[in-house]
């Protein structure tokens, strides 16, 4: 009952996930919307996560990350919106 919810970062989206389900991000895309983000953006998010999990000190590796993330958001948040 304690847990903190996140919200999926699209808006009017409503969906939220449990804090410790998510981990580390502050942030997050839910199953429908991560779909919608391109092929590019998605395949570079699965690589930078790998590696973070493998050396989560690396500063290199944490500013691609915020890098990758804010352009899949962006690009979750058009697809919602119809812009694409
Ligand atoms: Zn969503």
């Amino acid at each position: 009952m304690n847990a903190e919810r996140i919200r999926c970062c699209v808006p009017f989206c409503g969906r939220t996930f449990s804090r410790e389900k998510v981990g580390f991000p502050r942030e997050i895309i839910c199953g429908k919307h991560f779909r919608a983000i391109g092929p590019r953006t998605k395949q570079q998010y699965r690589g930078i996560n790998r590696k973070l999990k493998k050396w989560p000190d690396d500063e290199r590796l944490f500013r691609l990350h915020d890098l990758n993330w804010r352009r899949a958001k962006r690009q979750a948040i058009e697809a919602a919106a119809g812009l694409i």
